[in-house]
């Protein structure tokens, strides 16, 4: 059994909370049995909850790549017009599926270090009246890169275009929500912000999707691809589409649980906080970010350029030999380019952002990169004592060490 390293620091899967572990070892209840279908019902509600909805949400069993085809696969005909938002690795890929089961597929690009322009968005649609559907990543991990989602489905709603959004890795993270962002299937994990494991796609679908889905002859049943199949699954003395994974949902149980309870603000104050202290620490070594402007960059992931003459996996390697920190690699475009330090639930720990950035200072200066590792781990303290307004304060009152006395 390998050992997980102490500090996990991957942009997902994470680590999961330890409340969600030990609820995955509840026994399995006969998923016919009314206490299974109570416990679900009671899932879904709270569900609906953290993602705000005034329906019910879905669940589909599988990662969060098969809520994102499906969601292709259900809401695209065969003659629509698709706009393709593509600002990094999963915005590009979604144009494979957009063009299995939509007709033209039209893409707007941005580099993949930038963030879509909503003025761009809004002349495509005024170009194309006829473009039915628009796909966009709110976070596009691989880059770290937030994409201004809510204003885009502000106009994708005037022009009545229908809007797919891939969530995965940012609802949990700051304030995103399907219905206040206008999004008609709004995708996200159980294994990112949420501190859950791997397993469960969770999907905001708004009624004017579902009367689309339900109206496309397209739209698989009987499928796993199906949202169909899963619309009832939340009512009492329905019976399951299939087996449940129990122990994905008695995990997302947990998860829900600690982010209500916990409270969705302090979540994401403390996913925003860990982020900027990771970015003032990684400036303050001499590292370039890899989001062109700090105000795209993402509270769920920081992504930083390789210092010339180092490679991904030496850096990598390094920090995890050495200090027991693992980050993760880039991926696609990104792939040899920059590393990737995540903040996704339990690792949205700001003491965690000044660890990675003790960590990095000392694997660059052992790898041969002068970097300050004092003035960085100052830089990512900083955030943490609330920065600049409180530190005249404290510095007229400080004193060293060996002047204070021990009694
Ligand atoms: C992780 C991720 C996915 C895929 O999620 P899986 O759980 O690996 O299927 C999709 N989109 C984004 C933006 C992600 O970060």
């Amino acid at each position: 059994m390998p050992v997980p390293p102490p500090f996990m620091l991957t942009t997902g899967p994470v680590t999961a909370y330890p409340a969600v572990l030990n609820a995955m070892a509840r026994p399995a209840i006969y998923d016919g049995h009314q206490a299974f279908q109570h416990f679900y019902r009671n899932v879904i509600a709270k569900l609906q909850s953290a993602l705000r909805l005034t329906n019910l949400p879905l669940i589909l069993q599988g990662d969060a790549l098969l809520g994102l085809e499906a969601a292709a696969a259900s809401l695209i005909g065969r003659n629509d017009v698709v706009l393709n938002l593509v600002s990094g690795v999963y915005g590009k890929g979604y144009a494979g599926w957009a063009r299995r089961h939509g007709g033209e597929v039209i893409e707007l690009e941005v580099p993949f270090d930038e963030a879509i322009d909503p003025g761009a968005v809004r002349r495509a649609l005024a170009a194309r009246p006829d473009i039915a559907v628009i796909a966009v990543c709110h976070h596009d991990t691989p880059s770290g890169t937030l994409n201004p989602l809510a204003e885009i489905g502000r106009i994708a709603r005037e022009h009545s275009a229908f809007i797919i959004a891939d969530a995965v890795s940012s609802f949990g993270s700051l304030d995103v929500h399907p219905e206040a962002a206008h999004v008609d299937i709004f995708v996200t994990s159980a294994a990112k912000c949420l501190g859950a494991t791997p397993g469960l796609t969770l999907l905001g679908i708004s009624e004017r999707a579902w009367a689309r889905i339900r109206a496309n002859p397209d739209a698989p049943r009987a499928s796993f691809l199906s949202l169909l199949d899963w619309e009832h699954a939340a009512e009492i003395g329905r019976p399951f589409p299939v087996t449940p994974s129990l122990a994905e949902i008695y995990g997302l149980d947990a998860a829900l649980d600690l982010y209500l309870q916990e409270g969705p603000e302090r979540v994401w104050a403390r996913h925003a906080r860990t982020a900027a202290a990771a970015r003032a620490g990684l400036k303050a070594l001499g590292l370039r970010l890899w989001p062109i402007d700090e105000k795209i960059a993402a509270p769920s992931a920081t992504v930083f350029h390789l210092p010339a003459g180092l490679t991904d996996k030496v850096l990598r390697d390094t920090l995890l030999e050495r200090y027991g920190v693992l980050l993760s690699l880039g991926r696609g475009f990104t792939a040899g380019k920059v590393l990737r330090i995540g903040h996704m639930g339990p690792s949205a720990e700001p003491m965690l952002a000044v660890t990675a950035v003790a960590a990095l200072g000392a694997a660059l200066n052992q790898l041969g990169i002068r970097a300050d590792a004092g003035a960085g781990v100052n830089a990512a303290l900083a955030i943490l004592d609330g920065a600049a307004s409180n530190q005249a304060d404290s510095r007229s009152s400080s004193r060293e060490v060996a002047d204070v006395d021990p009694a």
